[in-house]
């Protein structure tokens, strides 16, 4: 089905020298997905007429939906807009809204209109302009027979502002007949291939017009379920029937059947329960604090953090004992344990989490190589700790610490029975 695949075309030299990464083409394709356009190829092209003409020949006959962007800027002699108007055989003509609205922008921030800024609102005759609202360049919309070009900016946040305002809502004009449906699940520290394997039977017992998609994080994957059909109540059914059967065999793995963070799901039970959280953070620098407020309204249940990097701040601030510090170390159960409880007591919280380890790429030991990380929770019911290990460069065992630390939490707080009154499930 031609009509729902699209191919992206990146236009730049600097994007083939690799001086600028593209990040328009992964973003783009990040939209159409949503919206039931597969994006079968994406491609980068130089600043030349001629690579432009035989990639948009070779795009027009395989897609429905073209996407360019980049080669709109008032320095590179409009070559997009010029190559654009020679293909579709149009001319460029003066576009005075463009014009008028180019002139403002120049005027109020006091810059002389140049000629090369003027040219921005000559336009091909034949195409619908899609303004831009905080830039110069406008985008383009040209149509053939059984096929889309949409010519955009390359500026990413132009080129996002012109997508979400413009092109969204035209492509869901022209989808009005299809019901678009989607299920979120977040799944923690778990591997792709293993969850792939013990759903494969739902994924291939599933119609043609649903499929689920796998969206890896740092210690997170998200699964999206999703589908589109004309009939609106059959849709729905397919889908709650395919989701009931993924809760059904992922169970507890299953961290939140929204699309959220494992922040935000940690932060939605606290705030159900009424609970209050501390935290005491070493290896992890305040990252999961960072996390934890990222959320809006977490002040209602997150009281406050205590980043203690250098041992004599555990010592001090969290009372962990000289002679765990000596014997056991700062990255051992002991010390993770009289992290907790201290912060939960200082913080006055009702759950406290201390986190502790050698994240890299030096620091390892034999008995606590790079990588070690030791967590604790000190709840109403008592503590526990828990060791961990990451294998990744340091950056990447930090996000994942943190990640982990998080979902800890949510499964803890679930189990912990004897804090939650009327709690059943496990
Ligand atoms: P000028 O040189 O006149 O500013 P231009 O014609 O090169 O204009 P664009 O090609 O639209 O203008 O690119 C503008 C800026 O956007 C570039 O500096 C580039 O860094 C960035 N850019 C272009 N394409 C992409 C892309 N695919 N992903 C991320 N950034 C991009
Ligand atoms: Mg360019």
């Amino acid at each position: 089905m031609k009509q729902n695949k699209a191919i992206i075309i990146t236009i730049g030299d600097e994007l083939l020298l690799g001086q600028v990464v593209d990040t328009n083409s992964s973003w783009m394709a990040q939209q159409l997905d949503v919206l039931g356009i597969k994006t079968v190829r994406r491609v980068a092209v130089a600043d030349e007429i001629r690579p432009l003409r035989d990639e948009l020949d070779a795009a027009i006959s395989q897609a429905g939906y073209v996407f360019l962007t980049g080669g709109l800027g008032p320095t590179k002699d409009d070559l997009t807009k010029q190559a654009l108007a020679e293909y579709f055989d149009t001319p460029l003509v003066q576009n005075d809204e463009v014009l008028h609205y180019i002139e403002q922008i120049f005027e109020r921030s006091g810059r002389v209109l140049t000629l090369a800024n003027k040219r921005q609102a000559l336009l091909p005759e034949s195409c619908l302009v899609l303004p831009n609202k905080i830039g110069t360049a406008s985008g383009m919309w040209f149509h053939k027979p059984e096929c889309h070009i949409i010519s955009l900016p390359g500026v990413p946040y132009e080129m996002k502002a012109i997508f979400i305002n413009e092109v969204i809502p035209k492509i869901k004009a022209r989808q009005q007949a299809f019901f678009r449906g989607h299920r979120h699940f977040l799944l923690m520290n778990v591997s792709e291939t293993v969850i792939a394997q013990k759903i494969a039977g739902i994924e291939t017992g599933l119609p043609s017009f649903a499929r689920i998609a796998y969206l890896p994080g740092i210690g997170a994957l998200r699964l999206r379920l999703s589908g589109s059909h004309s009939d609106e109540r059959y849709l729905n059914s397919v889908l709650d029937e395919a989701a009931a059967q993924i809760k059904a065999i992922l169970g507890t793995l299953i961290a939140a059947t929204e699309d959220l963070s494992i922040a935000e799901v940690v932060g939605g039970i606290l705030k159900d329960k009424g609970l209050t959280l501390g935290l005491a953070e070493s290896c992890t620098g305040g990252l999961i604090a960072s996390k934890i407020t990222d959320v809006a309204g977490s002040s209602a249940y997150f009281n406050g953090g205590i980043v203690c990097y250098a041992n004599a701040v555990k010592e001090n601030i969290l009372d962990v004992s000289r002679q765990t510090l000596e014997h056991n170390g700062a990255v051992s159960e002991a010390a993770v344990l009289q992290m907790a409880i201290c912060a939960r007591q200082r913080l006055r919280t009702d759950y406290a989490l201390a986190v502790s380890g050698i994240l890299g790429p030096d620091g390892g030991t034999e008995e606590n190589p790079v990588g070690t990380v030791w967590m604790a929770i000190a709840g109403s019911s008592g503590t526990k700790a828990k060791r961990f290990h990451f294998r990744f460069e340091r950056r990447h065992n930090k996000e994942l610490a943190a990640n982990t630390a998080l979902e800890w939490l949510r499964q803890y707080i679930l189990i912990d029975k004897a804090s939650i009154s009327g709690f059943t499930q496990l």
